[in-house]
């Protein structure tokens, strides 16, 4: 059980006249990465094609604005109540549809396509990889069994999703077979370099005095995360309107926080601009986050995980501080960080 269903997926597919894709909210590489990669071959191929994703404030974050197959995309408002055929991508579990949530309950079929561990198979057909570094190499998959070509746009798509789960090849899930993926789709002439400079290297003037103020309210706890340390810090929406920053330029301050090394753990709250906080974790290889963040409502991966939270920051790092445990297998080590050799 648990197997992807390549055939009942692609004879679905193939038999649908509309296909109606889905995204989890709050869009990253990935996800939008898999739904427009599989779209874009998807209508090239004669389909009629809607994407989208369920927020209340429909907009690709500004990173993204460069992937190709943006045409696809319609409003919450304006997607097929219910869908013959609904695809969903990087989503673990139906909630994480937000305002689409309900056009899958009520889609004839609901193809799940994710590589999320915790996924909760809430379609009707699921290809979930947990061995897959990102959705997009589940949908490359889905696109070559499907006869479908993999032209530079389709490889853009595709690469995104790639290289943002996998953190340019660093993280722990960058297997030979996601490099080998990365093979075929520079392939297509897509340009690496290009890419990483829009998806990493590129910032407005106005982040670096919020980057610098989130770094320098950071706050190293050696003895939390079992011993392991934690190094964590926030940014408010005063520090963004301060500097007239848009909310989805801070996505970055955890990969700069994250490199402490007295730390296992790192965490970044990011209060968007109606008050709420999005609290992004990270772990090295001790401290499971994402079992901590789904006790809190949110999910993730192992090493990189993220809940929303209503309360004030101090709160939010008192509930979320005990449950950055580490497995009984690893003990505290026995010289804490703190004490000098
Ligand atoms: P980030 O910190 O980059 O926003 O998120 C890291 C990972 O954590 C994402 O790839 C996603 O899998 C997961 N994640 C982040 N926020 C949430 C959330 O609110 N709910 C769930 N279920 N997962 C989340
Ligand atoms: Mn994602
Ligand atoms: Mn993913």
């Amino acid at each position: 059980i648990g197997e992807p269903d390549w055939r009942r997926a692609a004879d679905l597919v193939e038999g649908a006249g509309t296909l109606a894709l889905a995204c989890h909210v709050s869009p990253d590489g990935d996800a939008l990465g898999s739904m427009l990669g599989l779209g874009l071959a998807l209508a090239r191929s004669g389909k009629k094609v809607v994407a989208s994703f369920g927020d209340r404030m429909f907009e690709v974050p500004r990173l993204l604005r460069f992937l190709p197959g943006q045409d696809l995309l319609v409003e919450p408002a304006a997607y097929p109540a219910e869908p013959e055929l609904m695809i969903t991508f990087d989503a673990s579990t139906m909630e994480r549809l937000g305002l689409l949530a309900p056009h899958a309950g009520k889609a004839g079929e609901l193809l799940v396509i994710d590589h999320h561990v915790s996924n909760t198979r809430f379609g009707t057909v699921h290809l979930v990889d947990p061995s897959a570094a990102s959705t997009t190499m589940v949908a490359e998959e889905l696109i070559h069994r499907l006869g479908l070509p993999v032209d530079r746009s389709v490889a853009t798509c595709l690469y995104t999703g790639l290289v943002t789960d996998t953190g340019s090849f660093r993280h722990s899930v960058t297997t030979p077979a996601a490099h080998a993926m990365a093979g075929r789709l520079l392939e297509t002439g897509l340009r690496p370099e290009e890419l990483a400079r829009e998806l990493w290297d590129r910032s407005p003037y106005a982040y670096l005095p919020v980057l610098g103020a989130a770094l320098g309210r950071a706050t190293l706890e050696p003895d939390a995360a079992g011993g392991h340390g934690l190094v964590w810090t926030y940014v408010t929406r005063a520090d963004r309107a301060a500097q007239g920053l848009p909310y989805d330029e801070v996505e970055g301050v955890i990969d700069v926080v994250r490199r402490v090394d007295e730390a296992e753990v790192a965490v970044v709250l990011k209060e968007d601009d109606a008050g709420g906080w999005n609290v992004s974790t990270r772990s090295k290889g001790v401290v499971d986050v994402a079992r901590a963040c789904a006790a809190l409502g949110g999910g993730g991966h192992a090493r990189a995980a993220g809940f929303s939270s209503a309360l004030a920051v101090a709160d939010t790092m008192a509930a979320l501080r005990p449950l950055l445990t580490p497995p009984p297998s690893h003990l505290p080590p026995p010289h804490p960080h703190r004490t000098e050799p």
